[in-house]
């Protein structure tokens, strides 16, 4: 823009009243990649939820059988729903039978509601509604505020939940779902795609972007361990690359998670307090990790909240 343009836009932007000023916020590209025949995902930005992205922070996506498609994690929000939505339906008209709910934050099950009338099965941990019935209000609240309360969307009630283990038949297609102790969450599901040996990992892993703690981290260091054990080769997780190699990708989560298990109990073992704790703890990993700091606090101060019981 020329000098004499932006003139001419400064005086007649000060004719008129402030709220027509504010130019619509232009909303990230929704961009789905095929990580495995028939596996499309959506790879989640690096950033909390803005109206710029609409709570598209998660990775979320959909699995195409040769008679329904499952729907993995609804987005973070009724519009990332809508979009994955429109999504699937660029690839295939075949029935939405399932939407598989990897747990209860509101990045990956706001979208629920977008997929209401396709009359799906919800599927969730046997302890997800529980979870949900605590905060599900406050999540949906802090959503209507950032994003209006139409594009935020509500979570949906899973109506098939998942206690142990438990198979999908999407049609010559079967997904293997298996409800995890607690780790990420105390409601984790992990999926494996036995066509392709692909794991879809929900918050059980996150790559790139800094784990954030809300079960237990001995837990989320199990559970860890034992999908060490699974014949997958390749994962989609949660949270960083649209997929990943498998278990290669888990060693920087447990190295960070060790490493904070590690330091606390020495702070401990030496009389030291929760406020040391969160001032050193974890820092030498500051480097290595997307939004560092607005999570290791909070990772250090529910660790140690876990760990002084032993
Ligand atoms: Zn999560």
């Amino acid at each position: 823009m020329n000098r004499r343009d932006a003139l001419l836009l400064a005086t007649f932007a000060a004719l008129r009243p402030a709220r027509l000023l504010a130019a619509p916020v232009p909303v990230l590209p929704f961009v789905m990649t095929e990580v495995a025949p028939g596996i499309h995902v959506r790879p989640g930005v690096h950033e909390e939820a803005t109206v710029a992205n609409q709570d598209g922070i998660a990775n979320i996506g959909f699995i195409i059988g040769d008679a329904a498609v499952a729907v993995m994690d609804p987005g973070g929000s009724r519009a990332d729903g809508e979009r994955l939505r429109a999504s699937i339906r660029q690839h295939t008209g075949l029935p939405i039978r399932y939407v598989v709910m990897t747990h209860m934050h509101p990045d990956h099950v706001f979208g629920a509601g977008a997929f209401a009338a396709d009359g799906p099965v919800f599927v969730g941990h046997a302890r997800m509604e529980g979870m949900l019935v605590q905060r599900g209000e406050f999540y949906r609240n802090s959503l209507a505020d950032l994003l209006g309360i139409e594009e935020a969307g509500d979570y949906a009630k899973p109506n098939l939940f998942v206690a142990d283990d438990a198979t999908l038949d999407l049609g010559g297609r079967s997904l293997r779902l298996h409800a995890h102790a607690t780790a990420h969450t105390d409601n984790d599901l992990s999926i494996l795609d036995e066509a392709t040996g692909t794991l879809w990992l929900g918050d059980l892993l996150f790559v790139d972007r800094v784990p954030a703690l809300d079960g237990s981290i001995l837990g989320w260091l199990a559970q860890t361990g034992a999908l060490r054990a699974s014949p997958a080769k390749r994962a989609v997780p949660g949270h960083g690359p649209a997929l990943v190699p498998w278990p290669e990708a888990a060693a920087a989560q447990e190295r960070y998670l060790g490493g904070i298990v590690r330091d606390i109990r020495a702070i401990i073992a030496r009389g030291g307090d929760i406020e040391q704790a969160v001032e050193t703890v974890g820092l030498a990993e500051r480097d290595r990790w997307l939004l560092f700091d607005d999570y290791n606090g909070r990772n250090v101060t529910s660790a140690f909240k876990e760990l002084e019981w032993e």
